[in-house]
């Protein structure tokens, strides 16, 4: 349910709805659009018509949201989601283009270092690289934990970009809290409920990876229940699903990012790494990406891909990487994107970016 504000509606009339929601245990969440402010309603609604809310001052209307995503759905809020964060200009889902590139695993020091470096001079904005793997077999490359979060600190102090790393589950996801920008939660836990939910009441912005089988409902609804915790920072990917062609890894559904922009209000990213398992097919799915409107990528990169811990076949060499964002250059402002040309200035320790 949503409450739309009359415009003339004060901070404190908004208040008194908050807090009259929030006492027949419902939850309520401002929402602050460009027309009005509107106050969206969550939880077991029964029993919501006898809570007087009509009639309260400052409010003009009361709508039902239709879809069972309340907050994630453009019913309660028509403006697109621009992602900040704190302590940087960079964002997503705004007129830039988001890149974010990096190796699968941080493996050590030198070689995320040097990956770092690489791709923070072609344009990168963002760095990834997987601290904690989600493997198939138990006895492959696990990662480094927290030892990997440190390295991936020390590359946000030398180059500037923000750091998004995956978290498998909520160990993860707390030491990832005190060293990196971004949580990635991985398509093997897009319906890994509990870390949703703790998602939800972290700080940092969260980037969601569509499951390997998620209708796109499935990914609305996990974004959802990080949004219904408080957490408005999502960030949607597409990053291939399960079909039976087997010319690549997976199939990127390029085809789910305008389905995207019409239903939602969060942004969308493209990973065409993980989407064709290939590096010579992720620069045309990339450029595909940007052309079908998705608000950014996420690509792997690796100087030595024959000797990376996961993921080398699908890993760029660092050149095809500066190529593929040179030939963006020339797409992107078809599709009124910007991607600019500043050099990111070096990061001083502890000033990693909780969301505005
Ligand atoms: C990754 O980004 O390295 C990863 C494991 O991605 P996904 O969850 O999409 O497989
Ligand atoms: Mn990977």
């Amino acid at each position: 349910m949503l409450i739309v504000m009359q415009s003339k509606a004060t901070p404190e009339q908004v208040q008194s709805i908050c807090e009259r929601i929030e006492s027949f245990g419902f939850r309520a969440h401002p929402i602050e659009g460009t027309q009005h402010f509107a106050v969206a309603v969550t939880g077991d609604l029964r029993g919501i018509e006898t809570c007087g809310l009509e009639e309260m001052p400052g409010v003009q209307e009361i709508v039902r949201i239709s879809k069972p995503y309340k907050l994630a759905g453009r019913e309660s809020k028509p403006e697109n989601t621009v992602v900040r964060f704190a302590n940087s200009d960079v964002t997503i889902g705004g007129d830039e283009f988001a890149i974010i590139a990096g190796p699968c695993s941080v493996e050590s020091r030198e070689q995320t270092l040097h990956i770092a470096e690489k791709v923070a001079a072609s344009g990168a904005r963002f760095f990834r690289g997987g601290a904690y793997k989600p493997r198939t077999s138990p006895y492959a490359f696990q990662g480094m934990g927290v030892e990997g979060l440190k390295i991936l600190a020390e590359a946000r102090e030398r180059t500037g970009m923000l750091i998004v790393t995956e978290a498998v589950d909520i160990e993860a996801l707390e030491a990832i809290e005190d060293y990196a920008d971004m949580i990635q939660i991985g398509a093997r836990n897009m319906q890994n409920f509990s870390l949703l939910k703790r998602a939800g009441r972290s700080p940092l912005p969260v980037l969601l990876k569509r499951g390997l089988s998620a209708t796109l409902e499935e990914l609305l609804m996990s974004a959802e229940y990080i949004m219904s915790e408080g957490n408005r920072n999502v960030v949607l990917c597409e990053r291939g699903i399960r079909t039976f062609a087997d010319h690549s890894r997976n199939t990127l559904d390029l085809s789910v990012i305008p389905a995207v922009h019409k239903l939602s209000h969060l942004p969308i990213l493209s990973d065409p790494s993980h989407g064709t398992g290939k590096r010579d097919r992720v620069t045309p799915l990339a450029l595909a990406s940007a052309a079908v409107g998705a608000d950014g990528l996420i690509v792997e990169v690796h100087h030595d891909p024959e000797r990376a811990l996961s993921d080398g076949p699908q890993s760029m060499f660092p050149e095809q990487f500066a190529n593929m964002v040179s030939q963006l250059r020339g797409i992107l402002p078809v599709v009124k994107r910007t991607l600019s040309t500043e050099p990111l200035k070096p990061r001083p320790a502890a000033t990693q970016a909780a969301c505005k």
